[in-house]
């Protein structure tokens, strides 16, 4: 990420503090029975009386909703407190059909907890997790030339709400710290985290802080609601705190505002918009959901989940750096997805293929195919084992890393061994040092400009050289012999 790099000198301090809303992977809604696979279905076609709030409709809450809201309480190191309930947060909004979201007020599922983000300059920096708690989702408006629809497939899909504590002082630690939520809540198998389906959001609090005189500023923050993507969190961050900086500066608003506004983000503009001040309004009057009763989690159920917790990201970053020699780069881009490392230790552990090699190749190619094509680590087209046979072939010399890469493209494009494709091709590289002393015996012949100037102490000309054989033998020939052979020919004849 662009602001991963030096901290510019600034003559303010960025303060933020993330709330996290993703939705939980269960088949059913929150409190009905509806499908909670809303993602492409037909418009309003899951949907029952619960979900669209009629009146007399009852909530029934989702067991597995609350163990995976539980499960993911345990994974952000959080408490489960003895007894939770569920509030109404009461507010008008046209996708929200009930004129309430039953959510948590004062007894949240989860609280107390944290998580370690790789900080600015090297090592870790805890933020504070404050509470996670469990909701429903609402439905979607979709807008219209003059008009609005509204869709209510979304409406009770269970939903996690994750709030940090401001720690976070700099866009690039955000988006450090989402991207770890995102990897921790995938990794724990409670969200899919699907950001790009408007499955999973963040809502940043940015604000500034800075010393005037001998004062300390630190004005109302602004809220920038429904950010979908980490880029977002990174634009949305830099573009608030300096505008909110140039505001003070120029006497603006900010000076005299009492209360936090909220904004809105447009990717389009690279600007916030304001969306609503909150001395207006922003009282919900929670009460509590009249419908259900409390609840107090068993503790031998929590020790059941806190005991299936799988191996969290931080755990395997630290296991495959150890196990494999790999970089803290290499560890971490790997480790970003659960499907992606497994792919890794597939390729070197069932495949033998070696570790930096195929650290290297899906860092590389693979990522690189995956983003060209929209696909996610768990739809690789190229089977573990595949990887393992092309890089089989590199390391003992059969092909080039050169051919290699076409190699890749065709297995990637028919699903074919790369042993298939050599042979089909006669890709096989020539070690034979016969048959390349022939050919750099040719070139040494032709190139008469060139082997003057390398004997006359030019050591680039060598590069002509190696490159005319290369191309002679169109990159099949042993890069190594033809080097060898080149400068045992070169500096022994005259
Ligand atoms: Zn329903
Ligand atoms: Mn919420």
């Amino acid at each position: 990420m662009s602001a991963r790099g030096p901290v510019a000198a600034r003559p303010f301090e960025i303060v933020v503090g993330i709330e996290t809303h993703v939705e939980l992977a269960t088949g059913s809604k929150m409190f009905c029975g509806c499908s909670a696979r809303w993602f492409g279905a037909p418009p309003n076609s899951l949907t029952c009386p619960v979900c669209l709030g009629l009146p007399g409709a009852l909530p029934v809450p989702n067991r597995r909703a609350i163990e995976l809201g539980i499960t993911a309480g345990l994974a952000l190191h959080c408490e489960v407190p003895a007894g939770t309930k569920f509030d109404r947060k009461n507010y008008m909004y046209p996708d929200l059909p009930k004129g309430y979201q039953i959510s948590q007020f004062d007894l949240p599922l989860s609280v107390n907890g944290w998580v370690d983000i790789p900080a600015e300059g090297g090592g870790t920096k805890r933020v504070r997790i404050i509470r996670a708690h469990l909701e429903e989702d609402t439905g979607k408006l979709l807008h219209g030339q003059g008009h609005a629809l509204v869709d209510f497939n979304r409406s009770g899909t269970p939903l996690l709400e994750v709030v940090s504590a401001p720690d976070m002082s700099s866009a690039a630690e955000a988006v450090a710290y989402a991207e770890t939520v995102r990897e921790t809540l995938i990794y724990a198998g409670v969200s899919e985290f699907r950001l790009e389906e408007g499955a999973a959001r963040f809502d940043t609090n940015v604000s500034i802080r800075f010393r005037e005189g001998s004062e300390t500023r630190w004005p109302p923050q602004s809220e920038v609601k429904n950010l979908n993507s980490l880029r977002a969190v990174e634009q949305a961050i830099a573009h608030e705190s300096q505008r909110l900086w140039e505001d003070w500066q120029a006497g603006g608003e900010i000076r005299t505002r009492k209360a936090k506004i909220t904004v809105g983000w447009s990717p389009d503009t690279g600007r916030t918009f304001l969306q609503r001040r909150k001395e207006e309004a922003e009282d919900y009057r929670y009460f509590p959901e009249p419908d259900l009763v409390t609840y107090a989690p068993a503790r031998e159920m929590v020790g059941a989940l806190r005991t299936a917790l799988p191996e969290m990201p931080a755990e395997r970053r630290a296991r495959l750096a150890k196990q494999y020699g790999l970089s803290d780069y290499d560890a971490r881009i790997l480790v970003s997805d659960p499907a992606l490392a497994a792919y890794f230790e597939k390729v070197v552990g069932e495949g033998g293929a070696d570790a930096k090699a195929a650290a290297n190749w899906i860092t590389g190619p693979i990522l690189g195919a995956l983003r060209e094509n929209a696909i996610r680590p768990a739809d690789i087209r190229i089977w573990p084992l595949q990887l393992a046979g092309l890089l089989g072939l590199i390391a003992s010399g059969q092909i080039s890393t050169t051919i290699a890469r076409d190699v890749f493209a065709e297995m990637w494009a028919s699903g074919k061994d790369a042993t298939t494709i050599v042979d089909e091709k006669g890709l096989r590289q020539v070690s034979d040092e016969t048959a390349i002393g022939q050919v750099v015996d040719e070139v040494i012949a032709a190139e008469t400009k060139a082997v003057a100037d390398y004997r006359g102490g030019n050591a680039r000309a060598l590069e002509a050289l190696f490159g005319k054989v290369m191309g002679k033998t169109k990159g099949k020939a042993d890069p190594r012999v033809v080097r060898r052979l080149l400068t045992d020919r070169l500096t022994a004849g005259g």
